[in-house]
């Protein structure tokens, strides 16, 4: 699952729409099967698989699964899916939602901790 996480990493920090493609296409040319709709032979409701097996270990299904919704998020904005949020004691990744500015961290949380430092040193100064 890590090394996964690290590769998807990668569409996320991408600068541009055109660089989030050109990521997404080498992760789907590298690790996804055929699209196809499974049910699991009737245990679940019919869903998109684009693993290489329907029963594919969890790290393949995670991996191809969030390449096909990356690659629906920009086919749909036409813009990166998301990014990295910018601060430094954060490395988390995060989806962009609806219109608007571009965002720049990934909680409203990590946003807070960053305006108070930003106040902080501009305060001790
Ligand atoms: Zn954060």
């Amino acid at each position: 699952m890590r090394a996964v996480a690290d590769l998807l990493r990668e569409a996320y920090a991408a600068a541009d729409v055109d660089q989030a493609a050109s990521v997404l296409n080498g992760l789907l040319r590298r690790n996804a099967g055929r699209l196809r709709l499974t049910s699991h032979a009737g245990r679940s409701p019919w869903h998109p698989h684009l693993d290489g097996d329907d029963d594919a270990p969890w790290a393949e299904w995670f991996l191809a699964s969030s390449c096909l919704a990356l690659t629906v998020l920009v086919w749909d904005r036409q813009r990166p899916p998301g990014g990295i949020c910018a601060s430094p004691d954060c490395s988390n990744v995060f989806l962009t939602q609806g219109s608007g500015p571009p965002r720049r961290y990934c909680s409203r949380r990590c946003a807070t901790r960053e305006r108070v430092a930003a106040h902080r040193r501009k305060t001790s100064g």
